[in-house]
């Protein structure tokens, strides 16, 4: 097996913190007020409850963004096992340093990921 390109055990440290930041972060965003009936409160000041239906929308659509990253570092993990991390997954060749650096969870190279731009949704 040819040596990975980056150091596997450093990738895989970080992209374990990554992941227990994210989780702590997707468990804060899922928290739901404990007090059941408490935002559904008609009647009293609209704005209030509407800023409160935003905040959730809000939490709701950042919640998803972190589980997207939540899978993409799930999946550079495995890929470390697999001793296939740091080596492009479309087209084989070795993602550099710096992307990795940058974006741990990368598993394309610059030049596929730019090609591919449709596979994903945009941010927005
Ligand atoms: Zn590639």
């Amino acid at each position: 097996m040819p040596p990975p390109p980056v150091d596997a055990q450093d990738a895989a440290s970080a992209l374990l913190a990554r992941l227990a930041d994210l989780e702590a972060e997707l468990e804060t965003l899922n928290a739901r007020p404990s007090e059941p009936g408490a935002q559904v409160q008609y009647g009293k000041r609209a704005g209030d409850h509407i800023a409160q239906v935003t905040d959730q929308l809000t939490r709701a659509r950042a919640a998803e963004q972190v589980e997207m990253l939540v899978e993409q570092v799930r999946a550079a993990l495995l890929r470390i096992e697999e001793g296939a991390y740091g080596l492009c997954e479309a087209c084989g060749g070795p993602i550099p340093e710096g992307r990795l650096a940058a974006l741990p969870w990368a598993t394309r190279c610059v030049a596929c990921a730019g090609t591919s731009g449709g596979a994903r949704p945009a941010s927005r």
